[in-house]
């Protein structure tokens, strides 16, 4: 897509800190890190979001995601890891073109990934289950 940043960083058109490519994806290092290693998945191919992400590509990123979790973590050493994936600018979304975050964590680390955990009731949990069940 004409003047998508992360098209033109996938396709190599500008230059990024590579730790992976093959045909469909390059994975880099986001330039804003919430923690040592904070990396990025990205598609070759241009979807806005996870809405228009194809089937097959939504297979492929989530198998990338779990090997380079694992290669991740060996080579840096962190105890945790964190996928985390935005969609819409309501969700944090701020690169309108899909792609999965590499968080690695460590003990003591600054990011935030939390929320206030509110309560299921019974009439949120069966309107929820007759509209999607
Ligand atoms: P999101 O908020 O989920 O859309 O995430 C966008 C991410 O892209 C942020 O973590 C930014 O730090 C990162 N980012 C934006 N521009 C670049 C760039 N040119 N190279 C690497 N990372 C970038
Ligand atoms: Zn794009």
């Amino acid at each position: 897509m004409v003047d998508c940043i992360f098209c033109k960083i996938a396709n190599g058109e500008i230059p990024s800190a590579t730790l992976y490519e093959d045909e469909e994806f390059r994975v880099i290092l986001d330039l804003g890190p919430a923690s040592k290693g904070h990396a990025l998945i990205l598609p070759k191919t241009h979807a806005a979001n996870i809405y228009e992400l194809s089937d097959e590509t939504a297979g492929k990123a989530m198998i990338l995601a779990k090997h380079m979790a694992s290669k991740m973590t060996d080579a840096l050493g962190c105890e945790g890891f964190n996928i985390v994936q935005n969609n819409g600018e309501i969700a944090g979304q701020t690169v309108f073109h899909f792609h999965m975050h590499l968080i690695p964590r460590y003990k003591g680390d600054k990011v935030g990934l939390t929320w206030t955990p509110g309560k299921l009731t019974d009439e949120v949990k069966d309107e929820i289950l007759a509209k999607i069940k």
